[in-house]
């Protein structure tokens, strides 16, 4: 196990920002990572857990000890005539897993294709696109308690799953590593289009029998023509969560705003695209030194070139504001920032 000190994090986050940590870990067991969590040196050390960087935003250095995950293995446990079972290790590539279970015949995670990170930080904050949630589709999650070194499992219930949240981003954030988690997908294909960009995409891809495969093409196809590609412009996805409001407070503020786009997500509330109160407000594509709002997609800070995580910080409290002031609406990071 190498413990590397002082390196930069430039090129292990996906907004590409350039701050130390005091020690780096990658570790690839959990008998490695058992093993370092026991080790005197690092007792007392600040500890974080990194998988592909894509949800994150550093605003200094992280003085601690940054633990990489990098566990792999993906097992098919168990399956029946209905769904198929598969344990997969935290440190996989998460599009790399959904291309792995399409090719296996496996459908449920076509909607999520191509969201950058990996797979033990997608039960995190419950990941989702185009109308699915990767809760949909999780038995349980396998996670080691920092302070014990002690493996608990838990299913889906106890990970109290809910948009874009779960109790490891909540109640228990930093607490626990999660190491694996385990998948029940569906041999008998139960197909969500109803974002209209999904039903669209197909159409003009001349799709006439829906497959698994075909609604992940469509998905890639959308996301590439749409998000910037961290790899070109540093960015972790869409940096606000969309805000829930009641359903009485969204009718008094369409009577203000007559094309106010809304979707009703229960009996009481409706949700409302964050991405155009902040478009509305006059924040697509302004840049603020080297950070900015990204010029097709509103709901995306983007680094210009060597933005420091303050600037972005900045900025999102920027617009944090000025949608307070103009709608009276509070909208909250989804991206964590340390
Ligand atoms: P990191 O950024 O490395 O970590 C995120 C958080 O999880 C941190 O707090 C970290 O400490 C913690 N963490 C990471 N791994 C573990 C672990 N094994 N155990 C415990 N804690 C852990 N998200 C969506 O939901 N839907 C989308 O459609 C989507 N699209 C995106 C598009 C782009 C271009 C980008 C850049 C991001 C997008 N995201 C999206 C956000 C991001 O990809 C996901 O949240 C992803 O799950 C983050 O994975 P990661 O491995 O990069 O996590
Ligand atoms: P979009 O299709 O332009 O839609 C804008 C917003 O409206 C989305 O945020 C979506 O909410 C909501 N929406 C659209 N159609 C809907 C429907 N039929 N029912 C309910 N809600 C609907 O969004 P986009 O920015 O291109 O993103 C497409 C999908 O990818 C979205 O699901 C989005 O969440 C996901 N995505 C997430 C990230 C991230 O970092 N978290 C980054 C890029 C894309 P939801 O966001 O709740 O789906």
């Amino acid at each position: 196990m190498k413990i590397d000190k002082d390196i930069s994090l430039k090129l292990f986050n996906t907004f590409g920002i350039d701050v130390l940590t005091k020690y780096f870990c990658s570790l690839t067991t959990i008998e490695e990572l058992q093993q370092l969590l026991i080790e005197p040196k690092y007792a007392a050390e600040e500890k974080l857990v990194l998988g592909g960087g894509s949800n994150l935003l550093f605003t200094r250095n992280f003085n601690g000890l940054m633990i990489k995950m990098d566990i792999k293995g993906i097992h098919l446990i168990k399956e029946d005539f209905e769904n198929a079972w598969i344990k997969v290790g935290a440190g996989e590539n998460w599009h790399q897993f959904v291309l792995h279970s399409l090719n296996s015949g496996f459908s449920g995670l076509e909607n999520l294709s191509l969201i950058p990170g990996t797979v033990g930080a997608a039960p995190l904050q419950n990941i989702g696109a185009y109308g699915v949630e990767v809760k949909e589709l999780i038995e349980s999650v396998e996670a080691l308690e920092i302070e014990t070194g002690r493996i608990r499992h838990f299913v889906n219930e106890e990970c109290q799953f809910a948009y874009r949240n779960s109790i490891f981003k909540s109640e228990l954030k930093n607490k626990y590593i999660i190491l694996g988690v385990i998948f029940r997908l569906n041999k008998k294909p139960n197909y969500n289009i109803h974002y209209g960009a999904i039903r669209d995409t197909l159409k003009e891809m001349g799709v006439s029998q829906l497959t698994s495969r075909a609604i992940s093409n469509a998905v890639i196809k959308i996301r590439q023509s749409k998000l910037p590609d961290p790899s070109q412009i540093g960015n972790a996805g869409s940096f606000f969560k969309n805000p829930v409001m009641t359903n009485e407070k969204f009718i008094a503020l369409k009577k203000g705003y007559s094309n106010l786009p809304g979707y009703q997500i229960s009996d009481k509330e409706t949700k409302i695209p964050a991405g155009w109160l902040i478009e509305q407000s006059g924040w697509k594509g302004v840049k603020f030194g080297n950070a900015g709002v990204h010029e097709k997609q509103a709901l995306v800070l983007v680094n210009h070139g060597n933005a420091n995580g303050k600037e972005i910080k900045e900025l999102a409290l920027k617009i944090q504001n000025s949608i307070l002031e103009k709608f009276e609406i509070k909208i909250s990071p989804e991206v964590n920032i340390f």
